[in-house]
């Protein structure tokens, strides 16, 4: 077999020069950790308001709900997507005021949102006509959204199914919303995160057109389209630049709204924090299974219980680099814990040089999002993945 070389794009995810820090910086501590780099997110930041200056940005902070992060953002002035009653209480903590924050979960129990409601929160989503009701009682004449089904095609990580209604069942509750008292304010939608297929977008603008225009017969004129998330961050697999999803969006939105378009609102949560992040981890173990197999199998210390759980059907595709020279050798990767499913890829074979040796510390790219809010507590006895803020 012809050997070929090992190398790594290093330049496509990081300077020289920031790789040199962050390698000064991990040089003493213990892995696996994280290290989130607020100034990227920040660069994130006015990329995404320089290419889509038409919209409002509520970052969806699940993605990384650090403290840091979130009053990074909040300085730079966006408004915020919770998910639940502790969300809320720690933007509040944190000195976002009420009128930047959508409580933009569908389920929510009665006193979650009587509690949002005391604190001042007067934009929710809804996809049903029990949780309209209970908004209904609970946040009297607050602004609504309401969630529309979409397909997740295309998308490395989708949300579909469990989210949103059909528009026969969306447009009878903004009618029903009106009967309610509270204010029908617009759609929203989520085509599913790191969505490579941006026409996606198209799909789902056209169903909300379809719905304006319904109920605008009806005498309810609604005011904000929310285009949801799904903008890219950079792993293996290539997506498009987020100027030309800016480019394309704007194309549809005015195709099917015209240039006075509806306010327009996005909740990025992936695209604004997962390229600030990168993961340290050490090599555990290097082994093979038997004489003749043809793959190493490298064990690191982090897995898919200790915040890669979005290789789950190696859905998304970290980056990983090792700095060892030799020649390229393709591995099955796993996790250090005890559960047989820490396999991390198998099928996708990643390439390491000859030379990677137990000890070693490999670098784990566009690892900002999703990955220590999705840590397990004390799986193994495993602690939750460390972050460090630079
Ligand atoms: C998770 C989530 C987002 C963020 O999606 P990304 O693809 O990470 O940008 C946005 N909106 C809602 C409602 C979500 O649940």
């Amino acid at each position: 077999m012809r050997k070929i070389k090992y190398e790594f794009p290093l330049d496509d995810f990081i300077s020289k020069e920031d790789f040199n820090r962050i390698k000064e910086f991990a040089k003493d501590k213990e892995p696996p950790f994280l290290i989130v780099d607020l100034k990227k997110i920040e660069k994130m930041y006015d990329e995404l308001t320089r290419n889509m200056p038409f919209v409002k940005i509520y970052y969806a902070m699940k993605a990384n709900p650090l403290d840091e992060v979130i009053v990074t953002l909040k300085n730079k002035g966006s408004n915020f997507d919770a998910a639940t009653v502790y969300e809320i209480e720690q933007l509040i903590r944190l000195g976002v005021s009420p009128e930047r924050i959508s409580y933009g979960n569908t389920i929510k129990k009665e006193k979650d949102i009587e509690y949002a409601y005391s604190r001042g929160i007067r934009l929710f989503v809804t996809d049903s006509e029990s949780d309209l009701k209970k908004i209904a009682k609970h946040a009297p004449g607050s602004r609504v959204f309401f969630r529309l089904l979409t397909e997740s095609d295309g998308a490395d990580w989708p949300l579909s199914r469990k989210f949103g209604a059909h528009p026969d069942v969306i447009y009878e509750l903004i009618l029903q919303a009106t009967d309610l008292g509270l204010e029908p304010y617009g759609l929203s939608f989520h085509v599913g995160s790191q969505q490579r297929d941006i026409g996606q977008w198209d799909n789902a603008l056209s169903k909300c057109k379809y719905l304006f225009e319904a109920v605008a017969l009806q005498g309810i004129r609604l005011k904000m389209l929310n285009l949801g998330g799904g903008f890219p961050a950079k792993y293996l697999s290539p997506a498009n630049e987020l100027e030309t999803y800016a480019h394309e969006i704007l194309r549809f939105i005015e195709e099917d709204f015209g240039e006075e378009h509806p306010e327009i609102i996005i909740e990025p949560g992936r695209s604004l924090t997962a390229d600030a992040g990168i993961i340290v981890t050490e090599v555990v173990m290097i082994s093979k299974k038997s004489k003749l197999n043809q793959y190493k199998w490298v064990y690191l210390d982090i897995g898919k219980f200790g915040g890669l759980i979005e290789t789950l059907n190696e859905s998304i595709k970290y980056p990983i680099y090792s700095e060892s020279k030799g020649y390229e050798e393709e591995a099955i990767i796993a996790g250090p814990t005890c559960d047989s499913m820490d396999i991390l890829y198998e099928d996708h074979k990643y390439v390491f040089p000859d030379t990677l040796a137990e000890g070693e510390h490999l670098y784990i790219f566009t690892t900002g999002a999703y990955t220590q809010s999705y840590s397990s507590v004390a799986f193994n006895g495993f602690p939750p993945l460390k972050a460090y803020i630079i």
